[in-house]
């Protein structure tokens, strides 16, 4: 990642892909209407890379935005980066195209420039995002990982996507797809929760060996949403040694965690939906962390996962699962699903 003369990286099917990007992702109890004006504020500023997702449940406002930035003649839409990602609830083959129409339907968009299958777990299809049965206990279900990749492969032919790509994959849910026979497109990346508390450098090492970017999510310490993550978990930017850090650059220690990430050579997302922050988290282009900085900043590293993406904060634990058929839908803890993707060292 050369920073000094470009602010986009080149993906492996030859697509660029805006080196920081702006995360929209906010909990239930925050009114859609402001991942509207954050998105307005966050073009306004500069960014040109926006990571969204049909979860998230507010493609409509941020595709408002983007027409309305278009419209008013801040941006054409080939400046744009747009993210999207195929939810878990349709991962079978099938359903894939479906959730991808679904989000450009809503966007008012014809294609996204990159379209990601967001978590490796699949649940059972249906309009609730999160199902459960009678118990309280979610509804899984088994997908082969490479079939969910190939309807991708298909939506990029048809063009509803310009690039594919993963998030929460291990290296060997990566391996499984790089080593598929008749595989037609990589995945050009691996969107993944990356700080300095968990700097992911064995996955990181791994995705460049295979031409794969890494895109850092929670890079600021995370949403901190309830639902996924546990309230004692620490504070990132508080961190004693990024706040000296900041202080001698003379930035603050938000800056100083999305610096040290473009640094590494990962794509990284900073969501605010706050005027100031979004400003600041765009300004970070115009100093430089020492390697002695770096050093130090790796240094903090402690394989902390602030979403362990477990879904059991809302289930009760203890069933037991065996590995079926593709296709069958079976109840329990994310944990004990096979395609659990946390369990692997990286
Ligand atoms: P994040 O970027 O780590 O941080 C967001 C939190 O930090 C917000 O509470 C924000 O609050 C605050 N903040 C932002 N800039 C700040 C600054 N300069 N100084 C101090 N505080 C600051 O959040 P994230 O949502 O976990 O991750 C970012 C994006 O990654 C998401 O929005 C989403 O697009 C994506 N994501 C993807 C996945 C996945 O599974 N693929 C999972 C999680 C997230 P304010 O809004 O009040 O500023």
């Amino acid at each position: 990642m050369d920073l000094k003369h470009s602010r986009s990286v080149k993906l492996n099917d030859g697509n660029l892909m805006p080196v920081l990007g702006f995360g929209t992702f906010a909990s239930k109890e925050i009114p859609k209407s402001k991942a509207a004006e954050a998105t307005k504020v966050a073009i306004d500023v500069g960014f040109r890379h926006i990571d969204a997702a049909y979860f998230y449940q507010n493609e409509e406002e941020v595709g408002q935005a983007l027409r309305d930035k278009m419209a008013d003649g801040t941006v054409k839409r080939e400046d744009l980066f747009y993210t999207t990602k195929i939810w878990i609830t349709f991962l079978r083959p099938e359903l894939v195209r479906q959730c991808l129409e679904r989000s450009l339907k809503k966007l008012g968009l014809d294609y996204v420039d990159l379209c990601i299958i967001h978590i490796p777990i699949a649940m059972k299809p249906g309009e609730e995002l999160l199902p459960k049965d009678a118990n309280g206990k979610f509804i899984f279900d088994t997908v082969d990982i490479r079939d969910t990749w190939e309807a991708l492969e298909k939506c990029k032919d048809a063009g509803l996507s310009k690039s594919i790509g993963v998030s929460n994959f291990n290296h060997k849910q990566l391996e499984l797809i790089l080593n598929k026979p008749r595989l037609k497109y990589k995945p050009t990346c691996n969107q993944v929760e990356c700080h300095p508390y968990l700097n992911q450098s064995k996955l990181l090492e791994f995705c460049k060996s295979k031409d794969i970017v890494l895109v850092a999510y929670s890079a600021l310490g995370s949403h901190r949403d309830s639902s996924w993550v546990s309230s004692d978990s620490p504070y990132l930017l508080e961190d004693p040694v990024l706040m000296t850090i900041a202080k001698k650059h003379n930035q603050t220690p938000g800056q100083v965690a999305l610096r040290y990430q473009l640094q590494r050579g990962v794509v990284v997302l900073a969501k605010s939906f706050n005027e100031k922050r979004i400003k600041e988290n765009f300004q970070v282009f115009d100093f430089e962390l020492t390697p002695e900085d770096m050093k130090t900043i790796d240094s903090l590293n402690r394989n902390f996962r602030y979403s362990q993406m477990a879904l059991c904060r809302h289930s009760s634990h203890g069933s037991k699962q065996s590995s079926m058929g593709t296709g069958v839908p079976i109840a329990g803890r994310a944990l004990d699903h096979p395609d659990y993707p946390f369990l692997e060292e990286y």
